[in-house]
């Protein structure tokens, strides 16, 4: 196993305690070529433990089954999608979301190298994921959350009994400020991109190209830009290593309302400047104005010849909508994202009607309409004839 990071930028390389290259970019874990399919004869069910071979921990340090998405096509979506649809849900993680891909490899590879702490800097999915993997193996967890946090968030996270602390000022800079101050005492910070979490979420990669004959695209919401380096570092990976000659192409979407990867695509910036006009956006698990690895995220997405698209609300609404209705699966708003770009690529035909598509549910989460539909109230012996007009 590598103990140097690099840099996907200028291929400089660092020891393990770097979090940042010279030029600015976040790194990870060098990339390793993969000579043959990365889930091993040994490894048994579906979830990322099959890939042991190709993971910076050795076997999971708890017993939480982490990855394994349900992927499957999806006919009833073809005519809105406008494509050949597949849909992955992450939202059958332990927690609800592809968050515990990576923590359930950080947590294993912390305890393997015998920290018994862990951490990290988020209000949302990733602090009840991070929360939920320390728990379930009896290890001390900090989650740092904004001061001004809503009551309902911290019940949520509060759940799996982590020590959250509440931190006035710039959450944006306590993202640095955590690393910094883990490495001094002893806590493992599992923040959105660091090297363990996005090896740990690369497998998303292998479960779709093992799932999918002939994948053409993948549509993935982003935000800290974390999960689009993890998949497009499995799929370099592959690579590199012969088993895949050209890749998929990567789209990702975010929120009309918070868009600093898509206005950086769009006018052709090299870098990722943070969002100075943010509104409220239903999709609040994408809602990152300054994403740590947006420039990153962007990368990528030129690699593979995709793009970064923009969805206002409405549009997410109906996608979820679509996707409960249509469907039959459930999923939060910012993986609505996903359907809601893929009919915007497809009416643009930047993705044609025989393509085969990839949408990443990320997670499960709550939000979305608020509005109950009427339903009518019957005496029992009306019922009959409530039915019969049905
Ligand atoms: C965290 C999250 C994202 C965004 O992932 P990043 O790695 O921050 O880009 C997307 N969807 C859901 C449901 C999430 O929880
Ligand atoms: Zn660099």
């Amino acid at each position: 196993m590598p103990t140097i990071r690099a840099c996907y930028a200028c291929e400089r390389t660092f020891e393990p305690s770097r979090a940042r290259c010279d030029c600015g970019e976040p790194l990870w874990r060098p990339i390793e070529p993969l000579d043959r399919w990365p889930s091993g004869a040994g490894s048994s069910g579906r979830s990322i433990w099959r890939y042991d071979a190709v993971l910076p921990a050795s076997q999971p340090a708890g017993d939480l089954e982490a990855g394994g998405a349900a992927v499957w096509r999806s006919h009833s979506l073809e005519g809105y999608a406008g494509t050949h649809v597949w849909l992955a849900d992450e939202g059958r993680n332990p927690t609800g979301s592809f968050k515990d891909r990576g923590s359930a490899v950080g947590v294993a590879a912390t305890l393997e190298a015998e920290i018994d702490r862990v951490g990290t800097v988020s209000h949302g999915n990733m602090a009840r994921s991070v929360a939920a993997h320390a728990a379930a193996v009896g290890i001390d967890c900090t989650v740092l959350v904004p001061a001004d946090i809503a009551e309902e968030r911290v019940r949520a996270i509060a759940r799996f009994d982590p020590k959250i602390v509440r931190v006035r000022g710039d959450y944006g800079r306590l993202y640095y400020d955590a690393l910094e101050l883990g490495r001094r005492h002893g806590i493992q910070f599992l923040n959105s991109d660091v090297p363990l979490r996005v090896a740990g979420q690369k497998t998303l990669a292998f479960d779709l190209l093992e799932r999918i004959p002939d994948l053409d695209a993948i549509v993935l919401p982003v935000s800290s830009g974390g999960n689009a380096s993890a998949v497009w570092k499995g799929l370099l990976e592959l690579r590199a290593g012969g088993l895949l000659e050209s890749l998929p192409r990567l789209y990702l979407t975010q929120a009309a309302a918070c868009d600093p990867i898509a206005a950086a695509f769009q006018s052709s910036r090299e870098r990722v400047d943070p969002d100075a006009d943010v509104r409220e956006t239903v999709a609040y698990s994408i809602a990152n104005a300054d994403p740590p690895s947006g420039t990153r995220a962007l990368a990528a997405v030129r690699d593979t010849g995709g793009a970064v698209l923009s969805v206002d609300d409405d549009a997410i609404l109906e996608a979820q909508d679509r996707l409960a209705r249509d469907a039959g699966v459930r999923v939060e708003p910012a993986s609505a994202t996903t359907l809601a770009g893929l009919r915007q690529l497809t009416e643009r035909e930047e993705i044609d009607a025989d393509e085969t598509v990839a949408c990443v549910l990320t997670g499960r989460g709550y939000g979305g309409r608020g509005d109950v539909p009427s339903a009518p109230v019957v005496d029992r012996e009306d019922l009959e004839s409530t039915l019969e007009s049905a």
